[in-house]
């Protein structure tokens, strides 16, 4: 079995897409895997992926299975990654966070909250003889530079290589999580953070790729070791195609950056399912900052998880194409 697992997700039609283009829907489900979209010329595309949650999937549906394995690995020692893709309104943050990430309704919880409480409750059922500690940093990643969430000053964050950590995050915040109310508290204040670096800055959350880093590090204290997994969240920056005519200057360089970054971060997973020895010598990490960030959270031992976002809406079928394709691509066998 292979160690991406990729996913799509379809929204429910917004209340704007039904008011400015009615409810006709481009999807029609065959099973839970397999879909035909139907492009703006008529023409049907059928796709196929490890599982597909339709309009009325629940966050937990998400969770159970494509998240829950991956955080079991990384209490295990194995690091994992999981990515939300799409373009903006597809449902990305909503899948990342829920409504908010201090949602109290149970059932509209997203991953970040879920996965908060699963590394807790894992480590609660674990063998008493080991001492687990997690932390946590948040970063965004925009126009190639990354930004440290929990402290706004440290705007320039560099990406490095240890010989016994792994990829770090030099001089990034690192909070250490000691319950599941905490957590949840410590990534909230960074979400704020990040609104309001953005007012700052004069971006929109949709053109930034925000990064959650989970470190989890367990000492035995029978055999006297210590292991360490990673677990990264990312929420990516919308992957919409912006207008090559209207759009100039910063928009532009933006457009022209995400786009960079979203097809490293394609060819890496792509090289990664190809399975040939000689193409996995040749794997683009250090084409984007972002695919730097996830290089030992990606490939080998690593599990990697890809939730393709999508809008149902017949208006955005184009758009939904694309996120499809990039998701088919990532996990062409
Ligand atoms: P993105 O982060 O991809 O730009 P959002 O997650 O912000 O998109 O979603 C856009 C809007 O759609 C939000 O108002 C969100 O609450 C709503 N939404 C997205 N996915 C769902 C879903 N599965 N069920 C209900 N509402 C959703
Ligand atoms: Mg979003």
């Amino acid at each position: 079995m292979s160690n991406v697992t990729v996913c799509v997700r379809f929204r429910p039609l917004s209340s704007k897409e039904k008011r400015d283009h009615g409810d006709d829907i481009c999807i029609e489900s065959l099973d839970s895997e397999t879909f035909t979209i139907k492009d703006e010329k008529e023409e049907g595309f059928t796709f196929s992926f490890d599982k597909v949650f339709y309009e009325k999937s629940k966050q937990a549906d998400v969770y159970e299975f494509l998240v829950l394995p991956i955080v079991r690995g990384a209490v295990d020692a194995t690091n994992g990654t999981i990515i939300v893709y799409g373009q903006t309104g597809a449902g990305k943050t909503y899948s990342m966070e829920g409504p908010n990430i201090l949602e109290s309704d149970e059932q509209k919880k997203g991953i970040l909250p879920r996965v908060v409480d699963g590394l807790f409750a894992c480590i609660r059922s674990s063998d008493e003889s080991v001492k687990y500690t997690i932390k946590l940093s948040v970063v965004e990643i925009y126009m190639e530079k990354v930004r440290d969430l929990f402290d706004l000053s440290k705007d320039n964050i560099q990406i490095k290589e240890s010989r016994t950590q792994g990829i770090l995050l030099s001089g990034a915040t690192e909070i250490s999580l000691l319950d599941p109310a905490e957590a949840l508290q410590s990534l909230s204040s960074g979400i704020a953070n990040r609104a309001i670096g953005e007012t700052q800055m004069n971006m929109a959350s949709s053109r930034s790729h925000c990064v959650y880093l989970f470190t989890l590090n367990q000492e035995s204290t029978t055999e006297k070791r210590v292991k360490s997994g990673k677990l990264i969240l990312v929420d990516l920056a919308g992957s919409e195609k912006v207008e090559k005519t209207g759009a100039e200057g910063r928009v532009l360089e933006e457009a022209k950056t995400i786009n960079k970054s979203l097809s490293a971060l394609g060819n890496v997973i792509n090289a990664l399912t190809c399975g040939s020895p000689a193409k996995a010598n040749h794997i683009p990490y250090r084409d984007s900052k972002l695919t730097r960030i996830l290089q030992d959270a990606l490939g080998g031992s690593s599990r990697t998880a890809l939730l393709c976002c999508c809008s149902p809406s017949t208006f955005n079928a184009s758009e939904s194409l694309s996120t499809l394709r990039f998701g088919a691509r990532a996990k062409h066998i």
